[in-house]
């Protein structure tokens, strides 16, 4: 018979060529895929209601209060990071913040890094080029040229998860400042992170390991850290782990990190919050203070990271 040739025969695909689209497609069907990701996501906020990143008030997206709390003077904040002492005798690099790194503060960082809450870029960047002007005049500095601005480098993964390279925004913010301030700086967006994970949720020492080896000038970035100044802009300084490393990379490239700037600075266990600066007041003719001391608040178990 001739059907019996093919009794028990079950048609399969497993032999069949697979096809397989080109990388370049491949990419740009993954570029699309997070494009789309992103618009349903601005979609979604358009129409639920908006809330205070820091503090959940209805209607605003950054509250007046919550914006004080970032809105004083800058201050020094390196003592805080054991990572940033070399222990050669040499005082760490000066490291200027504005506020610390806990409750409304910590919560909108985190909201804006990993919550979608791009919105609060604007406040966030401009922050940081009124502290960067206010610092301008205190940069130390070894040699003449521009000062290259340099944002520490977040991982490929959480860039595209977040589809903007957003330490790199508050660069651009610290290059305005200073400019302002008659300084001649220039954005130099250099560092790239090899690999590791990223450095939320990690421990002081998780920290420091998972960046060894890790920060690297980008090839295409020939010489041009090479006897050049660095400022470092970072959104969060933890224990210093991402800065320390990010520093060394700089160093190996022939440049000099003067100073680093950030967002906010994370007090650790048993370290009294700062009590921020926070207006020029007229009568006296000095600045006051208190207004927007931050108390530690219960920790929510929530981290940022690199
Ligand atoms: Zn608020």
């Amino acid at each position: 018979m001739p059907g019996e040739r093919w009794a028990g025969y079950v048609p399969t695909t497993a032999s069949l060529p697979r096809p397989r689209l080109p990388r370049t497609t491949r990419r740009a069907l993954a570029r699309a895929a997070r494009h789309g990701l992103r618009l349903a996501r601005d979609l979604v906020a358009l129409v639920l209601p908006v809330a205070c990143a820091g503090c959940g008030t209805l209607d605003v997206a950054w509250c007046t209060t919550c914006r004080s709390r970032l809105g004083g003077l800058p201050w020094r904040c390196e003592e805080r990071a054991g990572r940033l002492d070399a222990l050669d005798g040499r005082p760490p690099v000066p490291v200027w913040t504005l506020g610390d790194n806990v409750g409304p503060v910590r919560d909108a960082i985190v909201a804006w890094k990993d919550g979608g809450r791009l919105d609060l870029s604007r406040a966030l960047v401009g922050a940081v080029a009124r502290a960067a002007q206010h610092v301008a005049p205190g940069v130390p500095r070894s040699r003449a040229g521009p000062l290259l601005v340099v944002a520490v480098p977040s991982t490929a993964a959480a860039r595209r998860r977040r589809g903007r390279w957003l330490v790199d925004d508050l660069a651009r913010g610290a290059v305005r400042g200073l400019r302002s301030a008659g300084v001649d700086a220039r954005r130099a967006p250099v560092l790239r992170r090899r690999g590791g994970r990223d450095q939320a949720g990690l421990g002081a020492r998780a920290r420091a390991r998972n960046l060894v080896g890790q920060v690297r000038v980008a090839r295409a970035a020939g010489r041009a850290l090479a006897g050049r100044d660095v400022l470092l802009v970072d959104d969060v300084l933890t224990t210093g782990a991402s800065v320390a490393a990010s520093s060394a990379a700089v160093r190996a490239a022939g440049g000099v990190v003067v100073a680093c700037l950030t967002l906010a600075s994370t007090p650790g266990p048993g370290v009294r919050p700062h009590v921020a600066v926070t207006g020029w007041r007229r009568s006296s003719g000095s600045w006051s203070a208190g207004r927007a001391a931050i108390g530690p608040t219960p920790d929510r178990g929530v981290s940022v990271g690199v």
